[in-house]
């Protein structure tokens, strides 16, 4: 499979690893995290926390992700907000050059750098999200002000689509990639698979939360999944696809380098190996 590291950067809290995929760069942004307790975990059993999560703990991190094709720049995501000003302008970039933004989900930490002061911070962006999504947060009362707001600010740059089951042979929503139903964390929930050449990855959204635990045991959910019974799903699913399609991964909330390979876990489910910093060189 055709990649090559190309660049890190690390100062401090900012962070961001750059991989060529075919003719695309594939860029990870990091937001900062830190470590959660397994009692945000639904359905793990004791004997699973005691041998996966010793510690009652498991690392949490936010990533945005950068991919640059020939003609685009595209962010998916855009995490808090925090850090990835700062770390596009590590890549030679501001907001002005963002051609193209893929949501995942409309959950605080993925659309906190979509405004600014009530303003949109790419005011150049095309924004697509899939339309279960949209009403879903439409109809949610109060606490769907913060995506509304998005709504209302970038209103006629909002493209909703229809994910797809991974198998089949879909339509590219915008040249090299293809929307992907992941539905479960939230109603519209998607993942994004992006291809050029002979590379194929998968970036998930938020398909994992909890990496330690919910690879081997996809079962395990999170207490915020709005249908756990669907996450779980769609989990097991698309980590078969991944397997049987030699598929990279990458995650918003997988720690940073936040992408790499699954196989078959040593006693039940999978194991992720990250890409390797030297991959390529
Ligand atoms: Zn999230």
């Amino acid at each position: 499979m055709a990649v090559c590291f190309l660049s890190a950067s690390a100062q401090e809290e900012q962070t961001v690893i750059t991989f060529q995929a075919g003719k695309f760069t594939v860029s990870v942004l990091s937001e900062g995290g830190g470590m959660r307790n397994s009692d945000l975990l639904r359905g793990a059993t004791p004997e699973q926390l005691q041998k996966y999560l010793p510690d009652g703990t498991f690392p949490l991190e936010t990533q945005v992700f950068l991919v640059r094709t020939p003609d685009k720049n595209i962010l998916i995501d855009t995490g808090h907000g925090k850090n990835l000003f700062k770390n596009l302008q590590t890549l030679g970039l501001d907001e002005n050059k963002i051609q193209t933004i893929l949501l995942t989900h409309l959950h605080g930490d993925h659309i906190g750098g979509m405004l600014r002061e009530g303003k949109a911070t790419f005011p150049d962006a095309e924004v697509y999200l899939a339309k279960k999504e949209y009403d879903y947060w439409l109809n949610l009362g109060e606490r769907g002000t913060a995506a509304r707001n998005v709504f209302d600010v970038y209103k006629d740059k909002i493209h909703l689509f229809e994910p797809v089951e991974p198998e089949k042979q879909a339509k590219d929503l915008i040249p090299g990639v293809k929307a992907i139903a992941a539905y479960g964390h939230t109603p519209g929930h998607t993942a994004y698979l992006i291809q050029s050449d002979d590379a194929k990855w998968l970036i998930w959204g938020d398909l994992t939360h909890a990496m330690p635990v919910q690879m081997p045991c996809p079962q395990v959910a999170m207490s915020f999944d709005v249908n756990a019974d669907d996450a779980v799903r769609s989990r097991q699913k698309l980590l078969a696809y991944i397997l049987e399609n030699n598929i990279i991964a990458g995650g918003m909330h997988v720690p940073f380098p936040a992408v790499g390979y699954i196989s078959k876990g040593k006693t039940e489910g999978y194991a992720f190996a990250p890409m390797c910093f030297c991959e390529g060189i």
